[in-house]
């Protein structure tokens, strides 16, 4: 029984990575934070496909509720492997620097840094031992270029940049590739209330991404077709920066 566990499935550019990777005929495990409901409905999207759906509730950045859920379900479950990690869970914050209290900055950096640790070092040890492995870490553009207003979630962002390209190095000859995703502006409920209108002029593409195509490149880098790619952050902005 192979499985994907795909962080923040619920909604957005996850769930559209649920059903690719489902779609490739992987047994489904989908996390959420807080929306049950929408969690759901991926998982019957998921089913679809005719592959299960596992729900797993836990916030990335609570060490104890990982344990609780995801190390609890991968010793419950020792003939289960988690051959394929999507860390897409992350949120955002923002405000100037001047203005951004403490609690702004380290919640950020507890979801997208501390999340990605609590999840990848349970399933990337049954990764060593099974000698196989796929790491995608959704990453962004800001984490490459910077973002004003986004101090938090741009350091936060590149410092998984930086992880994926040290783990990497370290796992290849275990037949582990660990690579990254970072999407410009995409059409999902992060991005509410931006309007699309107003970046047109800058973006060369002129349009906002879709989860969909933030997917193909996640499920392509899962893929056998990837088996020789490891340490990449690969764009999907448009051309917004290159
Ligand atoms: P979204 O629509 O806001 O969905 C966020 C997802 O992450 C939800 O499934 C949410 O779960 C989950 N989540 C948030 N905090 C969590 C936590 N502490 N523990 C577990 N799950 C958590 O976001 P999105 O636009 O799809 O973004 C997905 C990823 O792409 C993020 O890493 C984001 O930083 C990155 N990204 C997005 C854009 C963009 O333009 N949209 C651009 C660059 C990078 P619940 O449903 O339970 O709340």
């Amino acid at each position: 029984m192979k499985y994907a566990l795909v962080t923040g499935g619920s909604r957005g550019i996850g769930r559209a990575i649920c059903q690719k990777l489902a779609e490739m005929g992987n047994h489904i495990i989908v996390n959420y934070n807080s929306n049950e409901a929408a969690a759901k409905e991926t998982a019957n999207l998921v089913k679809k496909h005719g592959v299960n759906a596992v729900l797993m509730k836990f916030d990335v950045a609570n060490k104890q509720e990982v344990n609780n859920s995801l190390v609890k379900w991968l010793e419950d479950n020792p003939e289960f492997k988690i051959e394929i990690l999507v860390n897409n869970a992350g949120f955002r914050k923002d405000a100037l620097f001047m203005w951004m209290e403490e609690e702004l900055w380290q919640s950020v950096l507890d979801v997208n840094i501390a999340g990605f640790y609590n999840v990848t070092k349970p399933v990337f040890s049954k990764m060593l031992t099974n000698r196989f492995g796929r790491i995608i870490n959704v990453v962004s553009l800001s984490g490459i270029k910077g973002m004003p207003g986004q101090t938090n979630y741009s350091a936060a962002k590149s410092a998984i940049i930086g992880a994926t390209k040290a783990l990497a190095q370290e796992v290849g000859r275990a037949k582990i590739t660990v690579n990254a995703v970072a999407p410009g502006f995409i059409k999902t409920d992060m991005t509410e209330g931006i309007e699309e209108k107003q970046y047109r002029s800058i973006i060369p593409l002129k349009r906002f991404g879709t989860v969909d195509e933030v997917a193909d490149v996640v499920a392509f880098l899962a893929s056998d077709k990837a088996s020789y790619i490891t340490g990449e952050v690969i764009s999907i902005n448009g051309g917004l920066h290159t």
